[in-house]
């Protein structure tokens, strides 16, 4: 039994953010309906074709029945974006049934919406539950409205806070939210009172994120032309140790650098699949796999896409595809499970590569050590693990560029 992580990227928001650089578009409402047929046949393609004994990930064959393949189960879907809650709820399910035609769904399948509070009805939430939507991520980013409307966000704080309940009102008991922290103008006490509005809120999950200023956005030229203050570094760094600080007293547990979850049930399985290194498949423009042997990714526009796919056409960009060589997936098992806060098991690397660590970067981990940014502990097995100390989470960049190949 194949069990499967899939992304499905929905490339479309109402407006768009200043600090925003995904692969998102604002105005085409219109291609809603298109797009969707379109998502459905990408997977088709793909689903129909997955146990053949030829299958090929670069080159899908067209889809080849309709039947299920009790060989596929589905163990994690995620919706992305973009805002995935701006298609009607009833696209999203064209989408599952899509997907259910081909592979299993568990009853404990998890399936995530990523939401944007200024997006939701009571309608619309009561939908996607009854489709079996079982975990929503909000971008609430902040609970400051002055922050909210640099930001361009469509919400403000209460919106966030009414959508939030809206959604425990029709029985949601799997939820995120997103937070970023080290916006322009943000202070410390600022970033303090929206982690306590957070927590008092008790999500199960909550994911914390340096802003990242990208050139091309609206927010990079702004701090280009000095009409916003650029990030302060220590600032950032004392909002990351404050929040390590409240989340721990409020119980929550950290699981990677930048999540915590309630418990560790509530960790978000698809993205642990990332964080551990194991295979996914991505659907919709812009998605990135890696499944196979290889890492690809799908052309990034939208319009090109549909266009791709009404024509039978593949939509892989087959030469940006790499082949996850050894060296390729043994960087990124390291500096991916560094990330998490169980770390990397020692005996992995020798049982998957055949070295041990110190043989395969000799002088690596005992340097990092002695700089305090790694240490070594025995797990409950009593396996010998590697993680980051919390200056090593601080300093996670210095970590993961000694381990490249
Ligand atoms: S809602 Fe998210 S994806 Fe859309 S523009 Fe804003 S940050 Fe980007």
């Amino acid at each position: 039994m194949s069990r499967l992580s899939l992304y499905l990227h929905i490339p479309f928001c109402k407006t768009r953010c200043s600090y925003c650089d995904f692969n998102t578009y604002t105005n085409l409402d219109q291609l809603y309906g298109r797009y969707t047929n379109a998502l459905c046949t990408e997977i088709e393609r793909t689903l129909s074709a997955l146990t053949s004994e030829n299958y090929q990930p670069l080159k899908p064959l067209p889809a080849r029945s309709d039947s299920i393949n009790p060989r596929l189960s589905v163990a994690t879907l995620f919706f992305g974006g973009g805002t995935p809650s701006l298609l009607p709820p009833v696209l999203l399910e064209k989408v599952m049934q899509t997907i259910a035609r081909y592979a299993l769904f568990a009853p404990k399948t998890e399936i995530t919406v990523e939401a944007n509070p200024g997006t939701l009805s009571l309608e619309k939430l009561r939908l996607l539950r009854d489709m079996g939507i079982n975990r929503l991520s909000f971008g609430v980013q902040t609970f400051d409205d002055d922050l909210l409307r640099t930001l361009g966000r469509l919400h403000n704080g209460a919106g966030a806070i009414e959508a939030y309940n809206l959604a425990r009102r029709v029985g949601f008991d799997n939820l995120n939210l997103d937070f970023i922290y080290g916006l322009p103008n943000q202070s410390l006490a600022a970033w303090r009172i929206s982690l306590e509005r957070a927590v008092s809120l008790r999500p199960e999950h909550l994911s914390l994120y340096a802003l990242t200023v990208e050139e091309q956005t609206a927010m990079g030229r702004a701090l280009a032309r000095g009409s916003l203050p650029s990030p302060n570094d220590d600032l950032m760094a004392d909002m990351y140790l404050l929040a390590l600080e409240l989340l721990d007293k409020a119980g929550y547990v950290q699981y990677e650098i930048s999540n915590w979850a309630l418990s560790e049930k509530f960790a978000c399985r698809h993205n642990l699949v990332y964080w551990r290194n194991e295979p996914y498949i991505g659907f919709g423009p812009g998605a990135h796999s890696s499944f196979a042997g290889y890492r690809y990714a799908v052309l990034k526009d939208p319009q090109q896409y549909i266009r791709r796919l009404e024509e039978g056409k593949s939509v892989i960009e087959v030469e940006e595809a790499e082949p996850i060589t050894p060296e390729l997936k043994l960087t990124d098992t390291v500096i991916l499970a560094l990330r998490l806060n169980e770390g990397l098991e020692l005996a992995r690397i020798e049982r998957e590569f055949g070295l041990s660590l110190e043989q395969l970067f000799p002088g690596v981990v005992e340097n990092l050590v002695r700089l305090g940014l790694l240490e070594e502990f025995r797990d409950e097995a009593h396996e010998s693990r590697l993680r980051l100390t919390v200056r090593g989470r601080l300093l996670s960049n210095e970590v993961f560029i000694r381990f490249l190949p």
